[in-house]
């Protein structure tokens, strides 16, 4: 019987294993590796794309250091240039991954337990104990479990055995990673002012100076508008090709690049990427079943919130 499982390898549970009162609990994620979205693609003779998390910004120091501590010398200052929703550019330091914005889990996620490639598929609640079933159709039980995955995946989840006030308003996003051939621009990152309805923002990631990037080649990474991607997001893996043309087409149109050669070119989807409004700024620790429940959208759409909410839980955990 395993202690403590935490379902999710993002940055709440990253932070979880730095500030809970547990050694090494069992880490499950479905994906590849260690990430959730500050995901860095990496590709072979080409570079990295952060085709989730862009950056890291901060008026809370202790957050900061936070990142310091962990991140150490992987903690760059990144020179963006982003506006916010009124257009105003956003003048504070960004920071991010010297490697990959991957980092920002990697590098703080504490546990000699983790396992990848297996979804859990359900909790069964057992009196005194829970069991975890995974896809792979074998079951693990464990004392306590902590859940950090996103809202609707945790509704989804926990809808037998516990009650959620779920309010589903989680935004999508597209995002398409491109390279071209000889086309270096100095800028790091443009928010498309004018009135656009397929990009958002367009970062360079030749601005974060990584010794892995080609330097012959110009990479982008390309964010779609809300609007396009609630559009798009449901029909994805059966129109991916033609939304892909799409957003490549408006954003050589934007930067006026003519007969690119492109040597590189692919998109993802975030179904669910961040939520924008309608926070509950609760955290879920129910002592008696062993349940708890945390992650970014209990209060945010960024990083921040996540380590906010990982500290407030681990305060309450730690006190039970
Ligand atoms: C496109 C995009 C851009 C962003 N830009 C920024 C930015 O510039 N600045 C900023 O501060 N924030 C940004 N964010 C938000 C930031 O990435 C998140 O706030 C943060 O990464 C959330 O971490 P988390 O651990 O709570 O969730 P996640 O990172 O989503 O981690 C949850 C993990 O759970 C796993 N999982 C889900 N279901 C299951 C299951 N059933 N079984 C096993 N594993 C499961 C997933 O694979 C995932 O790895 C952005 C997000 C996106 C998508």
């Amino acid at each position: 019987m395993e202690n403590l499982i935490i379902i999710g390898a993002g940055f709440t549970a990253a932070t979880l294993t730095r500030f809970l009162n547990e050694k090494d609990p069992l880490i499950i994620d479905k994906g590849r590796g260690a990430g959730g979205r500050c995901s860095s693609r990496r590709v072979e003779d080409i570079g990295v794309f952060d085709h989730g998390l862009q950056y890291v910004s901060s008026k809370n120091n202790d957050f900061i250091e936070f990142l310091k501590d962990g991140l150490k010398e992987n903690l760059l200052s990144w020179n963006g240039e982003f506006y916010n929703e009124k257009n105003e550019l956003n003048k504070s330091e960004k920071f991010i991954g010297k490697n990959g914005n991957n980092e920002f889990v990697k590098k703080i996620l504490k546990s000699k337990n983790q396992l990848y490639k297996t979804q859990v598929e359900k909790l069964i609640f057992k009196n005194n104990h829970w069991q975890v079933i995974l896809n792979s159709n074998k079951s693990i039980d464990t004392k306590k479990v902590i859940v950090t995955i996103p809202e609707e995946q945790c509704y989804d989840l926990l809808k037998d055995v516990y009650d959620i006030d779920y309010k589903n308003q989680t935004m999508s996003n597209l995002t398409l990673m491109v390279a071209i051939k000889n086309n270096i621009n100095t800028f790091s990152g443009k928010k498309i002012k004018e009135k656009e309805d397929v990009i958002s923002w367009i970062a360079n990631e030749n601005s974060k100076n990584r010794d892995v990037n080609n330097s012959s080649l110009g990479l982008y990474t390309v964010q779609s508008t809300e609007k396009f991607a609630e559009k798009n997001c449901p029909q994805y893996y059966s129109n991916k090709e033609i939304i892909k043309k799409e957003m490549l087409k408006r954003f050589l149109n934007i930067l006026h690049i003519e007969n690119p050669e492109v040597k590189y070119c692919s998109i993802h989807s975030w179904r669910l990427a961040y939520k924008k409004n309608n926070f509950s700024n609760k955290v879920i620790w129910d002592q008696k079943k062993g349940l708890g429940i945390c992650g970014d959208w209990i209060s945010g759409p960024k990083l921040e919130n996540s380590w906010e909410n990982s500290k407030k839980f681990s305060d309450i955990y730690n006190n039970s």
